[in-house]
C-alpha cells in the first residue's frame, strides 16, 4: 500500500500527464499513478545504483514494464526537452529539489505541472518557483508516522499571485497552508517555536558572549511565528 504521503502528491497529477518521477527509489509513486488511471506513462529516474535497480524490479513485478520506463541519472538529465508533461519529487530536503529544477530547467520545456513534497526546507523551493515563473497553485500539509510534510503544487503562471503583500512570510509558511491554517500546521510551527526557544536557552545556558545577534534572529524568527499562529 502506498504512503498517504505519496497518495497526496499522486492526487494532484494532472489526467492523461507524462509523468517523470525524479528520485524515484522503489518507483511506488509511478507504479501508483499508472495502475490507477492517474496517468498514461512514466519515468522513473534515479541516481543512485540500489534504489534503480529497486525500481526496475518494482516496474517489473507490476507488469508496468511498458507504460514505465526506469532511467538511470541525475536529476532531469534523464530526460528529453520536451517530454514530461508533470515532474513529482519527492521525499528530499528543499534545497536538493531546487538544485534539481535549476540544474534541469532546459527539461522542463513541456512540463505543465510540479509537484514538489520537500522534507525540510520547503521556503526554498517556493523561492525558486517564484523566482522561475511557477505559480503555487496549491499546497498540502500532512502527517504520516510522526512526521510532517508539506506539498507544493506549481504550474507556470504569475508567480507572485498567491503571496499578497508579506512575501517573506508566505515563503517561509506557504500561502497556502498559512491560509488553511489546518490543525497540522498549527502543530508544526508551535513545535518549530519551540525548537527556537530551546535554542535561545542553550545559547543563554553556555553563558558565551558575541551570541547576541543569533539570539536577536531567533527571537524575530519566535515572534513571527507567534503572530502566524494567531491566525
Ligand atoms: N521519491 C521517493 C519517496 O518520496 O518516497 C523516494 C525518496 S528517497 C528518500 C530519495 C531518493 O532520491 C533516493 O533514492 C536518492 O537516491 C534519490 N536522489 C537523490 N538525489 C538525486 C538526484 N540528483 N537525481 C535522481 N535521484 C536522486
Amino acid at each position: 500500500k502506498l504512503s498517504m504521503r505519496l497518495e497526496r502528491v499522486a492526487i494532484h497529477i494532472p489526467k492523461g500527464s507524462i509523468l517523470a518521477d525524479i528520485g524515484s527509489d522503489h518507483a511506488y509513486l509511478p507504479c501508483y499513478a499508472v495502475t490507477n488511471g492517474l496517468c498514461d506513462s512514466a519515468i522513473a529516474g534515479e541516481v543512485v545504483e540500489g534504489p534503480y535497480q529497486s525500481a526496475r524490479k518494482q516496474v517489473a513485478l507490476t507488469g508496468l514494464g511498458d507504460k514505465i520506463e526506469v532511467r538511470k541519472g541525475d536529476g532531469l538529465e534523464v530526460l528529453k526537452p520536451d517530454e514530461a508533461t508533470c515532474i513529482t519529487i519527492a521525499g528530499m530536503g528543499g534545497t536538493l529539489i531546487s538544485s534539481i529544477l535549476e540544474s534541469g530547467k532546459a527539461k522542463l520545456g513541456k512540463a505543465e505541472r510540479l509537484i514538489l513534497q520537500p522534507n525540510v526546507g520547503a521556503a526554498n523551493v517556493r523561492s525558486w518557483l517564484i523566482e522561475n515563473g511557477w505559480e503555487l497553485c496549491g499546497e498540502e500539509i500532512l502527517e504520516e508516522d510522526g512526521k510532517i510534510y508539506e506539498i507544493l503544487i506549481a504550474k507556470k503562471g504569475d508567480p507572485l499571485r498567491p503571496y499578497g503583500v508579506n512575501k517573506q512570510t508566505g515563503l517561509t509558511f506557504g500561502p497556502f497552508l498559512r491560509e488553511q491554517f489546518s490543525d497540522i500546521f498549527i502543530k508544526k510551527w508551535q513545535l518549530e517555536k519551540k525548537h527556537f526557544e530551546r535554542i535561545i536557552e542553550q545559547l543563554d545556558e553556555s553563558g558565551r558572549s558575541g551570541l547576541e545577534t543569533k539570539r536577536n534572529e531567533l527571537k524575530s524568527q519566535i515572534s513571527v511565528i507567534e503572530e502566524v499562529l494567531k491566525g
